[in-house]
């Protein structure tokens, strides 16, 4: 089975998020990224399926130059050979035209994805490459066996799960469940050192245009002071709910 597991390259959740240019772009600097939580759910099943039914696991991302340490990471983690579609990731619909092309070249059985990129939070790119490739897709996966080109999976439905089949190839979109937390692979020494002969391509761009344009962000605001109010002081805490926080 010939896997692609797309990777999104975002800044880890404990960055201080900031903003230049009149607030229309993410300031990077000092911002340490990650593999997006997601695309670890689906890299971690990919490798799952690499070591127990044999399967080839190419990593892909579509960003300039500064994203290819977490490509690395993922081929420390396992991956057999990444891809960076080298480009400035300027929407969702830009990225899907971009991995759609890559798919048309390489024709994989299985594309893994987040369910989302924790950045822009998007969720959109698993859905419009589908739509692209004129595919199944599968999103809010919770879990995936795959018996030769027969897919079975579990979606997260509100109050339940829902159980679907498919046929290769397939799209799915993933999250927590797909494997559970505890099962999350790390990079050992010995993958770090074997990632360092793994292949990572780059590939030019394939011409395509953003759909959208960012016009600016807005931080929420500031949150309050926190006051502290003796435990055995209801009254006081009454009278600050009621006549400050006006929320009783
Ligand atoms: C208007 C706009 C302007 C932007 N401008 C910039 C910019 O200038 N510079 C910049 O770095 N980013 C920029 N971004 C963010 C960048 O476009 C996103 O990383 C990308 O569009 C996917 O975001 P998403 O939230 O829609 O992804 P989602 O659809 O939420 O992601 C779902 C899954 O798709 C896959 N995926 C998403 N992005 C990628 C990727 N890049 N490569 C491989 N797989 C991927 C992953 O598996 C991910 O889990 C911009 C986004 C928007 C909407």
């Amino acid at each position: 089975m010939k896997i692609l597991v797309c990777i999104s390259h975002v800044p880890d959740t404990t960055s201080k998020i900031n903003f230049t240019g009149d607030s229309t772009e993410f300031d990077t600097n000092g911002v340490q990224f990650v593999i997006n939580p997601y695309d670890e759910f689906a890299l971690t099943r990919a490798i799952w399926f690499q070591e127990k039914q044999g399967a080839t696991v190419t990593v892909v991302n579509v960003g300039d130059a500064t994203t290819e340490p977490t490509l690395r990471k993922a081929l420390a983690i396992g991956a057999d050979a990444a891809i960076r579609i080298d480009a400035k990731p300027t929407d969702g619909y830009f990225v899907a035209q971009q991995l759609a092309e890559l798919y048309k070249k390489e024709n994989y059985d299985l594309v893994l994805m987040g369910k989302e990129s924790i950045d822009y939070n998007g969720a959109m790119v698993p859905g419009l490459l589908a739509s692209f490739l004129d595919i199944d897709y599968i999103n809010a996966c919770i879990g995936l066996e795959v018996e030769g080109t027969n897919a079975q999976a579990s979606r997260e439905i509100d109050g339940g799960v829902e159980k679907v089949s498919a046929t290769l190839p397939i799209i799915v979109a993933g999250q927590k469940g797909l494997v559970e937390e505890k099962d999350l692979k790390i990079p050992n020494m010995r993958g770090i050192m074997m990632a360092r002969k793994k292949p990572l391509t780059v590939m030019p761009a394939t011409d395509a245009s953003a759909t959208t344009e960012i016009n600016s962000f807005e931080k929420p605001a500031e949150k309050g002071a926190c006051k502290m109010i003796d435990a055995s002081n209801v009254d006081e805490l009454i009278n600050l709910l009621h006549n400050e926080a006006k929320v009783i």
